[in-house]
């Protein structure tokens, strides 16, 4: 009992950071990840044979014959290590199950030249100040955008276009808020980010655009390129820092909203996620759309790690009907369309913001509140902008402070 409940006074986090190896440590780097592919291949190859000559082999098979395997810079690697490239190995096998089981058409697992992460679990890594230091790999400079709270399990090193990352997993202790006494139902949006019952629009970042556009550009332009060209791969690199760009820009901003909800209100409604996209699904999906579409889950992620830690609640709602029915009478308006950006009702005559509307019917499925929308007052927009750290309601305008009142954490 005491074990189980100890436990539940933690959650689970990543921090992700950048890091900066210097050129000898980065060529360490980059070995272990080819050594960790030929251990992958060599697994891989010892699944297949085993199930071509029929015999069933376990996760734990494959682990105990890491020690005997015979891999050249093998023992350059840290040994759980390898541990965890058989993990991914047992977990790409399963994925690859689950789709041939929904009926995808899939082929098999394929060789790697290089593994793009190289898992730390539990032991081999340290933190010293600034530093990181890895078993059999030495010491990176870490820039701690934020500071790391928790204890740390686990790191991952990454390579991306952009650099090298660490992804701290810790484990945190829970913190309480106090008690606000207040709920809310959010409508999450392709046009604004979030709608709130209480009448506050979150507006998506306009720089989507502008960023839009410039992607645009760039695939045009690699359309027009040789591929592999030296040209090619230059505008392929500016392609996926863009990319990249927005990521961080949209985490950044989905961690402020998200914080911001979590502070304010005690219970928060939210449309299951799965189902909206299915309803949606059969409208045309542009890129804007397909990045805020991906955002959706990073927010709920975010949303529910930080509800979790502050002892919040977040209930999820059956999205049908949730912007077609009427807020104030419950009529079912069937032809609505996305493109109607008003409700306006054939019964009561209410008319009111689609996404508000919709925000209420999803706080009074939550909650089973009665159907009694509040006064209907101008909605109060909070647009993105530079400044967007300080522009929340209900938050302090003088101290945008990193870090203090809302858990700084990238998740995923
Ligand atoms: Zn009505």
């Amino acid at each position: 009992m005491w074990r189980a409940k100890e436990k539940n006074d933690k959650i689970q986090l990543s921090f992700k950071y950048k890091i900066y190896p210097t050129r000898e440590v980065e060529e360490k780097l980059l070995r272990a990840m080819q050594i960790e592919a030929k251990v992958y291949n060599a697994l891989l190859d010892v699944v297949n044979n085993a199930r071509k000559e029929g015999k069933t082999i376990t996760p734990k098979d494959t682990q105990n014959m890491l020690k005997d395997l015979k891999i050249e810079g093998k023992d350059l690697v840290y040994s759980k290590v390898l541990q965890m490239v058989n993990n991914q190995l047992w977990y790409n096998i399963s994925s690859l199950h689950e789709l041939k089981k929904k009926g995808k058409k899939v082929g098999k697992l394929r060789y790697k030249k290089i593994l793009k992460i190289i898992n730390y679990n539990q032991s081999g890594f340290k933190v010293e100040g600034d530093k990181l230091i890895l078993s059999k790999i030495g010491e990176i400079r870490v820039l701690f955008h934020r500071p790391l709270e928790g204890e740390v399990k686990g790191v991952i090193i990454k390579k991306s276009v952009t650099g090298w990352y660490a992804i701290f997993q810790v484990e945190v202790e829970k913190k309480p808020l106090e008690k606000t006494g207040k709920v809310v139902g959010i409508d999450l949006g392709v046009e604004k980010l979030v709608t709130t019952s209480d009448g506050v629009v979150i507006e998506n970042p306009k720089v989507f655009d502008k960023v839009e556009r410039r992607i645009k550009i760039l695939q045009q332009s690699l359309s027009t390129k040789k591929k592999g060209s030296r040209n090619y791969e230059k505008v392929r690199e500016k392609l996926a820092k863009l990319h990249e760009h927005v990521k961080d820009l949209m985490s950044d901003y989905i961690h402020k909203v998200t914080s911001w909800l979590v502070e304010n209100y005690g219970g928060i409604y939210v449309e299951d996620l799965g189902v909206k996209e299915m309803v949606e699904d059969s409208e045309s999906k542009t890129l804007r759309k397909h990045i805020l579409h991906s955002n959706f889950s990073k927010f709920m992620s975010y949303l529910s790690y930080k509800a979790e830690r502050a002892g919040r609640r977040v209930v999820k709602v059956d999205p049908r009907n949730t912007s077609k029915t009427c807020a104030k009478c419950g009529y079912v308006k069937k032809d609505l369309t996305l493109a109607d950006r008003i409700f306006s009702c054939p019964k009561c005559g209410w008319a009111v913001d689609r996404d508000y509307n919709a925000s209420l019917n999803i706080l009074h499925a939550g909650s089973g509140l009665p159907l009694e929308p509040v006064d209907r007052r101008p909605l109060l927009h909070i647009p993105f902008s530079e400044g967007v750290y300080s522009k929340f309601p209900g938050r302090s305008r003088k101290s945008p402070s990193r870090g203090g009142d809302a858990p700084s954490v990238r998740a995923g």
